[in-house]
This record gives C-alpha cells, sequence and structure tokens, in this order.
C-alpha cells in the first residue's frame, strides 16, 4: 500500500468506528476481517479477541443456521440483501439502553448484507450492518398494541363487555350471508329481561346495571365459543348460535332462562333475582335481509311476553311465512 492508499485507510477505519450502525466484515469462511466499535460496545467482545476467528465460533448464540443461508446467498445472487426487524427482531443477542422503555431491553435490529469484492474482482467478503431500530419498533409496536385496543373498546359495550350492537349486528350480517352461501342452518336467539322497569323503580339505576351485567355474564357461561353474544339494546341481547337448528337453540335458551331466574343479585342485604323472555328463529333460505330474520326473532320474543313472560317461543313456521312474505 502506497502513502496515500494508507492514508485513505485509516479515513475509512474512522469512520467505521464511528458510524452509528455495526460494521463486521467476513470472508466465505465466516472469519471475522473487520468488527467496528459498535460490535465491540455491544457485544463485549474485543475486536482482538475475534479478528481472524470464526464469527459463529466467537459469538455463540447467533442464528447460524439462517444467517448463513442469509450470507450464502448473498454470495450467490451477488446482490445486498435486508432483514428487517418485522421478520426478526433480534440477531445478535444486544441489549438497548432506550430512554423510550426507561432501562434496558433487547436491541431491535435490521441487517443489511452487501457482498463484496476483491481486487481480483471475485466477490470473497460479505459486509454486514446493523442498525438500532428499537425506538421505532417500539413505536410501531406501541402503535399497533393502541389499535389493537381502540377496535376492542369500538367493538364492545362497556357495561357487560359483549359486543356492542354495531359489531353485533355486523356478525348476525355476515352470519347470514353465510348461511346463504353454504345453506347451513344457524339460529338467532333474541331475550329481554322482564319487568326491568321495575327493577330499576325499586332499587335504582346502580342496581339495574347490576342486574345488567349478571345476565350478560351468564349468558357468557351458558354460550358455546363459537356463540356471538351481544348486548343489542338497554336489556336485551342477541345471540348468533352458528351451526345449530331452533331444536338445539332451544336447549340453550332453557338452559340460560333457568340459570337467569336462579340466579341472585344481592342489593344490601337482600337479593333480587329477574327472569327473561325469549324468541328463537331459525334462518330461512326465504329471509331477504338479515333484519327480516331479526324481525323474525323479535316477534317470537313478543310473544313470550305476550303469553305470560319467562319462557321460549320458537318463531313457529307460519310466523316465519309471515316473515318471509313481508320481507320478498
Ligand atoms: P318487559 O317485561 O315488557 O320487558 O318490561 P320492562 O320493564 O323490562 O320494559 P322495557 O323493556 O320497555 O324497559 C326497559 C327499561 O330498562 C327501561 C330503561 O330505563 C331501562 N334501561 C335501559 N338501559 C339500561 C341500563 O343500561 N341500565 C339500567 N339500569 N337500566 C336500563
Ligand atoms: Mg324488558
Ligand atoms: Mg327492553
Amino acid at each position: 500500500m502506497n502513502q496515500m492508499n494508507l492514508a485513505d485507510f485509516h479515513l475509512t477505519l474512522q469512520v467505521m468506528d464511528n458510524i452509528d450502525a455495526g460494521v463486521v466484515i467476513l470472508d466465505r469462511n465466516y472469519t471475522v476481517i473487520a468488527w467496528n466499535t459498535f460490535m465491540q460496545a455491544y457485544s463485549g467482545i474485543n475486536t482482538d479477541r475475534i479478528m481472524g476467528q470464526n464469527l459463529f465460533d466467537v459469538v455463540d448464540d447467533l442464528p447460524k443456521a439462517w444467517l448463513k443461508n442469509k450470507i450464502e446467498s448473498t454470495f450467490k445472487l451477488r446482490m445486498r440483501s435486508f432483514t428487517s426487524w418485522e421478520d426478526r427482531p433480534q440477531i445478535f443477542n444486544f441489549q438497548n439502553f432506550s430512554p423510550i422503555s426507561g432501562g434496558s431491553c433487547l436491541m431491535y435490529q435490521n441487517m443489511t448484507l452487501t457482498p463484496l469484492k476483491a481486487l481480483s474482482g471475485e466477490y470473497s467478503h460479505v459486509c454486514m450492518t446493523i442498525t438500532d431500530v428499537s425506538d421505532i419498533a417500539k413505536n410501531k409496536t406501541h402503535l399497533r398494541e393502541s389499535n389493537e385496543q381502540l377496535t376492542h373498546l369500538s367493538m364492545t359495550d362497556r357495561l357487560t363487555q359483549l359486543y356492542n350492537r354495531g359489531h353485533w349486528e355486523s356478525c348476525l350480517l355476515e352470519e347470514f350471508d353465510r348461511c346463504r352461501q353454504l345453506q347451513q342452518p344457524a339460529t338467532l336467539i333474541m331475550f329481554d329481561i322482564d319487568h326491568f322497569k321495575k327493577v330499576n323503580d325499586t332499587y335504582g339505576h346502580v342496581t339495574g346495571d347490576g342486574v345488567i351485567r349478571t345476565v350478560a355474564s351468564l349468558l357468557r357461561r351458558t354460550k358455546r365459543q363459537s356463540d356471538i353474544a351481544g348486548r343489542y339494546g338497554g336489556e336485551e341481547f342477541g345471540v348468533i348460535l352458528p351451526n345449530t337448528t331452533a331444536d338445539m337453540g332451544l336447549y340453550f335458551t332453557e338452559r340460560l332462562r333457568d340459570r337467569v331466574q336462579s340466579a341472585a343479585v344481592s342489593v344490601d342485604v337482600r337479593s333480587i333475582s329477574v327472569t327473561i323472555s325469549l324468541g328463537v328463529s331459525e334462518w330461512h333460505s326465504g329471509f331477504r335481509t338479515y333484519e327480516a330474520w331479526l324481525e323474525n326473532a323479535d316477534n317470537a320474543l313478543y310473544q313470550s311476553k305476550q303469553n305470560g313472560r319467562n319462557q321460549t317461543t320458537v318463531s313457529n313456521s307460519a310466523a316465519l311465512e309471515r316473515a318471509v312474505m313481508a320481507s320478498s
């Protein structure tokens, strides 16, 4: 190397050591040819200790097979490659002292692999750059979590934690479309707490809220995982039972009705119990819209109220025909 080249080299080394990224140069046998200050600082491995050594011998917790594969394809394709923290958050087991997290945590990394040409013109080395993207990763993860939380809030009824009306209706529409496509049964149940005004009038709204919550939690415990429950209105609820006929739906309503009338909500020293009236409607291919289905279940619920409450009405074929006629 002549004087000029040596001076250039000296400058290059300074850049490499002051850059805010890890720089590692390897030959085809993964022997370390360069290991900059960043790498030294975060790995705790001194340049002297690793130079001339096989990378994987000295840093033994690397994702060896994965990284070798990446390096090999960089050589093969003679092209720069990039790996994002979103595919693999950590390559080197580095700690990051981030002001965002207020402490140390694993460093999220992006990695670039660049094939390097020797003077002979052949690709003999690869340059690995590691950048610390912990702050970006944290922000993005935080944003994603906030969005998930917002989505959850926008679908959920505050009092009962069941689906709110808007989201539940969109589930009903989905189920309605699914029934039409697959011609499979599904059953819709609407129910309402009996004489609930009296509960509010006698014990106050707060107790009334407690009753609604109790009924919701009984509903949650009685339904199957795949059944979709929502709070439709004040003290009215809707449940979609996919792959279920009305007869099977009746088992569900009777179990729920029994649990509700046996449950007691304590108020001071007294305890209140309530009953519910239910309407059951199995999907019918004649329903033009999901609203027709909903109305059919609502009419059955109304029948239960008319017939004395604390009971279930399954929409009969005459009522179904009426609903079909009305919706066509
Ligand atoms: P029915 O047996 O015919 O259903 O009689 P009901 O008294 O339950 O009549 P209705 O369904 O019309 O009345 C519901 C009452 O529920 C009216 C309303 O003040 C009350 N309500 C609605 N939402 C809430 C709520 O979130 N909390 C409380 N505490 N009460 C509510
Ligand atoms: Mg009511
Ligand atoms: Mg009501």
